[in-house]
């Protein structure tokens, strides 16, 4: 396209609250046949709120054990932990001072308070640290998953094993999908483009909020990295692809992309690495910019 189609381009996308960062994803923008959004934040609000928070322990200890949880969560910066302190600023004391912290990405928070270790996160989580979920549990994780809820669980053990590995408490997590994702993926369908959804939540939320916005394509438990494989894949299928994302763990997958964009509500390190940034952080603006660039492009010719 010509300098001055670019600038129209570009002026046009501001007027749409599309901020368009470089000139070639304008150019590109029209051949995306492959859309890959991120969940948390993206489809959905991103604003989580702790819906059931469950002990499995006596009130006592649970109004003990939830100052730990609250220090735990206080230093993590994922969206769910801000969910939990949220909460527990309530009815949750004061957060104890851990002795050490530790983040494992994707899956949740470690940390070490008197000779302990206290994890908060995934089930896969759990299951590195060898603790295992009751079937009672299971069943309620997966009704409250069906029902679209994020299930984190909060649980302790010991390096030298004089503490039994345990479970404290279940905690689920409601985070509503945007009112306007349903319609940008439908609108990008009708045009023959593929929509794929990545997240690192667990398989059953995502089957629940796929269904709410109408995506059949999705990948549930998907580590940062894998975000960007899975990029390359549909890449190398000779596929066009726009990524769209709104959190540090997109930012590999954004960089990859041919089309990267960041939800302006996003974290700065996505809106960094994406070419272009949903100012409002609606998604129906993502059709919009395919649909400018195929504008843009069309003035050439
Ligand atoms: P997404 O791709 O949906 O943004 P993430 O990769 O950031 O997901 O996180 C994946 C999963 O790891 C979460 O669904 C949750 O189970 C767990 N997790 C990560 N960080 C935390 C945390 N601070 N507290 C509790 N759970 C966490
Ligand atoms: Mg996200």
């Amino acid at each position: 396209a010509t300098p001055t189609a670019i600038m129209v381009g570009v002026g046009k996308g501001a007027e749409n609250n599309i901020l368009i960062k470089d000139a070639e994803s304008l150019e590109l923008g029209y051949k995306v046949n492959a859309v890959v959004l991120d969940k948390t934040g993206t489809l959905t609000e991103g604003k989580p709120v702790v819906t059931d928070l469950h002990w499995l322990v006596s009130q006592d200890e649970a109004s003990r054990l939830a100052a730990v949880l609250y220090a735990l969560e206080a230093q993590s910066e994922h969206p769910l932990a801000n969910a939990v302190t949220e909460h527990l600023k309530v009815n949750g004391g004061t957060p104890v001072r851990l002795d050490t912290f530790e983040s494992v990405t994707g899956k949740g928070v470690t940390a070490r308070y008197e000779g302990v270790t206290y994890l908060v996160g995934s089930r896969n989580l759990l299951a590195e640290h060898a603790i295992s979920l009751p079937n009672e549990l299971e069943q309620q994780a997966l009704q409250l998953q069906n029902q679209a809820k994020t299930v984190i669980f909060f649980a302790r053990t010991s390096p030298g094993g004089n503490v039994t590995p345990s479970l404290l408490a279940l905690i689920a997590i409601a985070d509503p999908v945007k009112v306007t994702s349903r319609q940008a993926v439908e609108t990008l369908q009708r045009r023959g483009i593929d929509v794929y959804m990545l997240t690192g939540d667990n398989a059953q939320t995502a089957a629940a909020v796929a269904q709410q916005v109408g995506l059949a394509h999705y990948q549930a438990e998907v580590l940062p990295a894998d975000k960007a494989g899975f990029v390359k894949k549909l890449q190398a299928e000779g596929r066009v692809v726009a990524m769209v994302g709104d959190g540090i763990n997109d930012s590999q997958a954004l960089a990859q992309a041919d089309v990267s964009i960041a939800m302006g509500k996003g974290s700065d390190i996505a809106i960094d690495v994406a070419k272009m940034t949903l100012i409002t952080s609606d998604l129906t603006s993502v059709p919009k910019a395919l649909q400018l660039s195929k504008r843009t492009v069309q003035t050439i010719r």
